[in-house]
């Protein structure tokens, strides 16, 4: 499948949206369908380090049929039973999502991958991993699969700013995400992902505004931007009680506001797939801004419009 980018403004959206994209694509609506494969993380096994990033909880995005005991196909054939009820998609991407998923021996991703493709109802697959830990060989196999299905890598970038990244642990810096984003544009036919997180610690809004503008040098198709959220049980948590000065605290009102600024100095060809993202509530401590993602999406596109602006306004 060719990698393509595409600068779509056919619906009106002042900005790159990420359902027309696939509208395109597929000529049909296409659901994700999370898969927890039992891997771990570099960040939690000792190899980097035991401690995870300061955020983490990976019990914030699992659904409920996720669980790496089942299988895939189980997996597989629970998220369409569940999915079919509320939205009657026929195809489906298998999205690896729970921790590191090319953190294993390739035979391993292997076997996982093909297990997924090979479901009638799978059209492609969506692997979430970090930047340090993507081989040429996996690269090699996943660029070679995708002349036939949709295959797209996530990025944890999570922030530019080195200082950042280790304060929040994560054990990588910018600079790894950048090589790695290039290496994999160069294998061609694989979509990249990037996923920022917006409100880390100790960055003001010039360094998250810098976020926009080196995002927008890299090759990426999709990016994915989520308000930080303060998980329960997570070291973070400890952080936004004792030093709350650390952090900013968006209001609903002043995220959107900031997402508007974020989206105006963005490289237009970048397709939005999220601005905001929903922990259970039961583990999330803040913000609690009470509203669906669909409803903040709704407000953001209401701003864009009120304020005459869009996407790569100021690219
Ligand atoms: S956020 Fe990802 S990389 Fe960090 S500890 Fe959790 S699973 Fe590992």
């Amino acid at each position: 499948m060719n990698r393509t980018k595409i600068f779509n403004n056919e619906n009106k959206k002042l900005y790159n949206d990420f359902p027309s994209f696939f509208k395109k694509l597929f000529s049909q609506r296409v659901q994700k369908l999370s898969i927890n494969s039992g891997f771990t993380c570099p960040n939690r096994d000792g190899t980097k380090s035991l401690n995870a990033c300061s955020y983490c909880n990976n019990l914030s995005f699992r659904p409920f049929y996720c669980e790496p005991k089942k299988t895939i196909t189980e997996q597989i054939n629970e998220g369409i039973k569940f999915f079919s009820k509320k939205y009657p998609s026929k195809k489906y991407l298998a999205y690896f999502q729970s921790f590191t998923n090319t953190y294993a021996d390739i035979n391993i991703l292997k076997e996982k991958y093909e297990e997924a493709i090979s479901h009638k109802s799978i059209i492609g697959l969506v692997i979430g991993t970090r930047p340090d830990c993507v081989e040429d060989e996996i690269l090699n196999y996943l660029s070679d699969l995708a002349k036939k299905k949709f295959i797209s890598i996530e990025y944890g970038v999570e922030s530019t700013k080195n200082e950042t990244l280790k304060f929040i642990n994560r054990c990588h810096t910018f600079e790894e995400s950048k090589e790695t984003i290039m290496r994999t544009y160069e294998k061609k036919n694989i979509y990249i992902g990037a996923h920022l997180i917006l409100g880390l610690p100790n960055e003001n809004e010039i360094d998250i505004l810098n976020h926009a503008k080196e995002i927008s040098k890299l090759p990426i198709n999709f990016l994915k931007l989520h308000q930080l959220q303060i998980i329960k049980g997570t070291k973070i948590e400890n952080q936004f009680m004792n030093n709350p000065e650390i952090f900013i605290k968006f209001s609903l009102e002043s995220y959107i506001n900031f997402v508007i600024k974020f989206l105006e100095i963005l490289n237009p060809n970048i397709i939005i797939e999220r601005f905001v993202s929903q922990s259970p509530r039961n583990l999330l401590i803040s913000p609690l801004w009470g509203l669906k993602n669909f409803e903040i999406i709704d407000k953001i596109e209401k701003k864009l419009k009120e304020k005459n602006t869009w996407q790569g306004k100021f690219f």
